[in-house]
């Protein structure tokens, strides 16, 4: 686990970040890691002296199964609220089923499906989303329902999921992953266009100064 500023810290699950938010009001999870791994998220609240049960909203950048994978067994086990795009919601809830594309049917041999979980809150406007401090930025291109959120501290962080990848730089999301590359452009020109230092990413490093410059010099 990395704490990446103030009371927001990286948990890497395998291939996979999610991200742990420590608030006045309980812990906000982001993401949530592949199925069967929770236990990695359990020990990184423990790291921060909470549980399991101290988490009280869980927001969700898009169905992808790295991402939602250990959100039925959280949901149970905090009681914590879901929040989603609602584009993305039918399959997390399982009323729709996956559209895989074919490296991720070759992956899903590794890559466990997610045990299908209701969504309490179903985004269908940007802005403010009921959890405080956090507001929700549609990103579609990747999935048509990717959400950023974009959370109010330290000069802003932006929890980019996959509608982006870390590194030394922000990078192009993995292509062979995404649906709609022009859609994915879109909106990478979108989060250029905001204001904030830091973004954390679903996948690869971290960048912790000169987040939204960063999105500018790679839509140029
Ligand atoms: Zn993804
Ligand atoms: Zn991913």
């Amino acid at each position: 686990m990395r704490q990446i500023v103030d009371g927001v810290f990286e948990v890497g699950i395998g291939f996979v970040h999610a991200h742990l938010v420590v608030t006045d009001d309980g812990v906000i999870l982001v993401d949530t890691g592949l199925a069967g791994r929770t236990a990695a998220l359990a020990a990184a609240l423990q790291e921060t002296r909470r549980t399991v049960g101290d988490i009280t909203a869980i927001l969700l950048t898009h169905w992808h199964f790295d991402h939602t994978g250990g959100l039925a067994e959280l949901r149970r086990g905090s009681g914590a609220r879901v929040v989603a795009h609602h584009l993305d919601t039918p399959t997390i809830d399982g009323t729709r089923p996956a559209a895989l594309t074919r490296l991720q049917r070759l992956l899903s041999v590794v890559l466990k499906p997610a045990e299908p979980a209701p969504v309490d809150v179903a985004l269908t406007v940007d802005g403010p989303t009921p959890i405080p401090g956090f507001t929700a930025v549609h990103t579609p291109g990747h999935t048509a329902g990717h959400v950023s959120y974009l959370l109010d501290r330290a000069g802003g962080v932006l929890f980019a999921g996959d509608a982006a990848s870390g590194g030394s730089r922000v990078r192009r999301p993995l292509g062979l992953m995404t649906e709609d590359r022009a859609r994915s452009e879109e909106s990478l020109r979108r989060l250029a266009g905001l204001s904030f230092g830091t973004v954390v990413f679903g996948h690869g490093k971290a960048v912790t100064s000169g987040g939204a410059d960063s999105f500018r010099a790679l839509v140029g």
